[in-house]
């Protein structure tokens, strides 16, 4: 099963993602923590998208789908995957239709964890993972990014017919019995 999980910085993405990893024992393949590991490791994907992250801003999509098509070949995916903060642009969507396609493959299914803004800064801020890019001026760069450049990818999916939309309010278990539903 191909699960991408959708939705804007803050909507509980890679909480609910852990959750499905066990429930289905799927691997859970987050950009962002590939993006966080890597600059904590200081490789030379790190030292290059250090800035960008800091800054709240995207990492160019050629970058991020050569990263996502790469890791998407090893053998621990071949049953399938849920996709976390990917893709973020319409060009990223297009280049993994291509990339689902040449593989002979598909999307299962588009979660779109639905929540409203001001809740998102509050759960943001008050998080306390010491993420860079998790004070308040950065989380209103990464709330534009999103509303200009990654929501667009939800009317790619909607054409497909594929997007699913889960109430993201609740509790944590409430959201993933919303999500588990939706995948039934
Ligand atoms: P996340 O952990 O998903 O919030 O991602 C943290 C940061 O990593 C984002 O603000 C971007 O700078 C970068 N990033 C993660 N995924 C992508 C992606 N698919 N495209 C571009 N940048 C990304």
């Amino acid at each position: 099963m191909n699960i991408i999980l959708f939705g804007p910085p803050g909507a509980g993405k890679g909480t609910q993602a852990k959750l499905l990893q066990d429930e289905f024992n799927i691997p859970h393949l987050s950009t962002g923590n590939i993006f966080r590991s890597a600059i904590k490791n200081e490789t030379p994907l790190g030292v290059k998208v250090k800035s960008i992250l800091d800054n709240g801003e995207l990492v160019p999509d050629e970058t991020v789908v050569e990263l996502v098509a790469d890791e998407l070949k090893k053998e621990k995916y071949k049953d399938g995957y849920i996709l976390d903060g990917f893709p973020r642009t319409v060009a990223q969507a297009e280049a993994f239709d291509s990339f689902l396609e040449e593989n002979n493959d598909s999307l299962d299914a588009f979660i779109y964890l639905s929540v409203p803004e001001e809740e998102l800064v509050k759960r943001i801020l008050s998080r306390g993972e010491g993420r860079s890019d998790d004070t308040k001026e950065k989380v209103k760069t990464r709330l534009e990014v999103y509303r200009n450049e990654t929501k667009p990818v939800m009317d790619f999916y909607a054409d497909q017919n594929k997007v699913q939309e889960i109430d993201g309010l609740g509790s944590i278990e409430e959201i993933f019995g919303r999500i588990k539903s939706a995948l039934k």
